[in-house]
């Protein structure tokens, strides 16, 4: 999808301008609190999971802290490298890990 694509004031707009990476707009960020109001049981039961999820990744990075380890510095150098593909890694962080 390409960003005049985008379906603006909608849920998928919202996820949209996400994926794209490009700032969400009035309309779509108002698209998406209209619909976590309409089911709030919902929301709830999301943010449960997110904080169920966040303390298992917790266990499980001290379970196993040098395979937690390796696993970040890859994902870090992925992202360093997204950064810099998209100019956004100033001068200084070059090179770093
Ligand atoms: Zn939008």
């Amino acid at each position: 999808m390409k960003a005049d694509q985008i379906a603006h004031g909608t849920v998928r707009g919202h996820a949209a301008h996400l994926e794209l990476r490009i700032p969400i707009c009035d309309a779509c960020r108002t698209a998406l609190n209209e619909y976590r109001r309409s089911m709030p049981g919902i929301v709830a039961y999301k943010r449960r999971y997110g904080r169920a999820t966040s303390r298992a990744l917790s266990r499980l990075k001290v379970a196993h802290r040098e395979e937690f380890a390796r696993f970040f510095h890859e994902e870090l150098a992925k992202v360093m490298t997204e950064a810099d593909e998209d100019g956004l890694l100033p001068e200084y962080m070059k090179g770093t890990p």
